[in-house]
């Protein structure tokens, strides 16, 4: 119990540091961000039992299944602290509608789901490197180079950055053919299952 309560605090002091003085999208200095979800609230709400969502641990034993908990809330499954109200109402419309769903999926709706895919990757990188700070700090990590290890998670950041102003620019500008969809199809019933996947890279 006290070890859960202690991961806990620990967990809230990582979201405080990183918590970002300026929305990654328009730069403007905010003190509140909004609960940005990474797979639409609609949808999770859909496939949720009792507002709970099973998560990969739930589905695949993973070797962290003692810090990681089986069920989340869907407030808390895949959300992004870091962009305004504005940025989340203006850059997300499209896919985040039920309706535009289960018809053609446009060039901006592969673009608004690559952007938050990106964004959920910055989050995470965020949190990587606050742990590894946090792990040299307390010694539970040795090495005559610190600034070195933390320059990984750096590089990340950059990248994942620039991917972001890269899928911004397309929402913005409407651009086609950036995304290629392998397979789609529209299902008649309801599968209880969601996720996110965006092949980057090579
Ligand atoms: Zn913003």
């Amino acid at each position: 119990m006290a070890f859960k309560k202690t991961l806990a605090k620990s967990w809230r002091e990582t979201y405080d540091n990183i918590k970002p003085e300026h929305c990654i999208l328009c730069g403007e200095r905010k003190t509140s961000y909004c609960n940005s979800h990474t797979i639409p609230q609609f949808v999770l709400k859909n496939i949720a039992k009792s507002g709970m969502i099973g998560t990969l641990n739930a589905i695949i034993e993973l070797p962290i299944k003692n810090f990681e908990k089986d069920e989340k809330g869907v407030k808390k499954s895949g959300v992004i602290h870091s962009i305004c109200i504005s940025c989340d109402s203006k850059y997300f419309k499209d896919y985040e509608n039920p309706e535009n769903l289960k018809n053609v999926i446009t060039d901006k709706m592969l673009a608004e789901i690559a952007l938050k895919n990106f964004l959920m990757e910055i989050v995470r990188t965020r949190i990587d490197k606050e742990g590894l700070n946090n792990k040299i700090k307390n010694l539970e990590v040795f090495t005559n180079r610190p600034s070195e290890l933390l320059n990984f998670q750096d590089w990340d950041l950059e990248d994942f950055e620039n991917e972001v102003e890269e899928h911004k620019n397309n929402i913005v500008k409407n651009h086609t053919g950036a995304y290629q969809i392998i397979f789609h199809e529209v299902l008649p019933y309801k599968v209880p299952l969601a996720f996110h996947i965006f092949n980057f890279g090579n």
